[in-house]
């Protein structure tokens, strides 16, 4: 069977099953095989893997993980797409559909079911509009995860992988990079997905550490400080934990605290590092002590 990254098979299928794109699932179908390639060498994906799939659309890009895969599970949201992805996927014995809502599934029981529990990859075109939630959710819940190689927006990936100092750095940043390292593979333009998204992507592969590169007393507490810097972007550090209604420090504490570690208190949260960040939440953290 010819593969659906060809765009008149792609247009085949949609015209044959009448399918209505729906916007509000994010559904831009990849139609480009160099750009398939290469999430598949992005995410060194062999057959030894077990893959996690978000979101298979017409089932474009799991026809390339059932040829490189052990095993692949594609969990998909639109059930208007389950008979499209029975025809496009049938001469693969490896492929299985869950018909689901990717925010909603047990990725800790499904890791555990189809690979002992052992480090997965999960490889997708996300759908955008719930891209910081499905990757948060997958380093928050402690997934065991080898690497995660998804399509993104551009300006995601870029805000993924940036250090202090630079417009795009914040929240997102730091956490992926609490989590893994990120390594841009591919920028992506509009014309290789159908329909065009009115933004550009790229490929992004978050390599998983195997041990965090700062270790702090409370993680909740350091992403909670991670986030309260970033609520307000031209205020100061110190403005920004005070405001804080996940924090209760004083003005004092944080102060001394912001001091302490050999920083100027009107300095601003996009200043620091990872680094930094992990040395404030534990001198904080002796005032949350009970
Ligand atoms: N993988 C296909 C491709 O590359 O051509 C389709 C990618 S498309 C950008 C995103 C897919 O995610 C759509 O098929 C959409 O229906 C699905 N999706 C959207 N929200 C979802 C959710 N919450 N859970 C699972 N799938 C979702």
């Amino acid at each position: 069977m010819e593969k659906l990254s060809n765009p008149k098979k792609t247009i085949e299928v949609i015209q044959k099953y009448q399918f209505g794109f729906q916007k509000k699932f994010g559904q831009n179908f990849l139609i480009d095989d160099h750009v398939l390639t290469k999430i598949m060498d992005g995410a060194n994906v062999t057959k030894d893997d077990f893959v996690l799939e978000i979101g298979p659309g017409i089932g474009t890009m799991t026809q390339y993980l059932a040829e490189r895969a052990r095993q692949v599970l594609a969990v998909e949201i639109d059930k208007n797409l389950l008979p499209i992805l029975a025809e496009t996927l049938a001469p693969y014995d490896n492929v299985e559909i869950l018909n689901d809502d990717i925010l909603k599934v047990d990725i800790n029981a499904i890791a555990q079911k189809y690979n002992q529990g052992k480090p997965i990859k999960v490889v997708a075109n996300l759908p955008y509009y719930i891209t910081t939630p499905i990757i948060m959710g997958l380093f928050e819940s402690h997934v065991p995860i080898d690497n995660i190689t998804v399509m993104v927006q551009k300006e995601v990936a870029d805000r993924m992988q940036v250090g202090p100092g630079t417009k795009d750095y914040g929240a997102l940043s730091l956490a992926v990079q609490y989590y893994a390292k990120p390594c841009i593979i591919a920028n992506v333009p509009p014309n290789c997905f159908i329909p065009r998204p009115n933004v550009g992507s790229a490929v992004i592969r978050l390599t998983r550490h195997l041990d965090p590169p700062v270790v702090v007393k409370d993680e909740a507490l350091l992403f909670k400080i991670i986030r309260a810097s970033f609520n307000q972007r031209r205020k100061t550090l110190q403005n920004g934990l005070n405001n804080s209604a996940e924090l209760s420090f004083t003005k004092e504490q944080i102060v001394d605290a912001i001091e302490s570690i050999g920083l100027k208190a009107n300095i601003r949260g996009e200043a620091l590092t990872l680094e930094e960040f992990a040395k404030l939440s534990d001198v904080l953290y002796q005032w949350i002590q009970k």
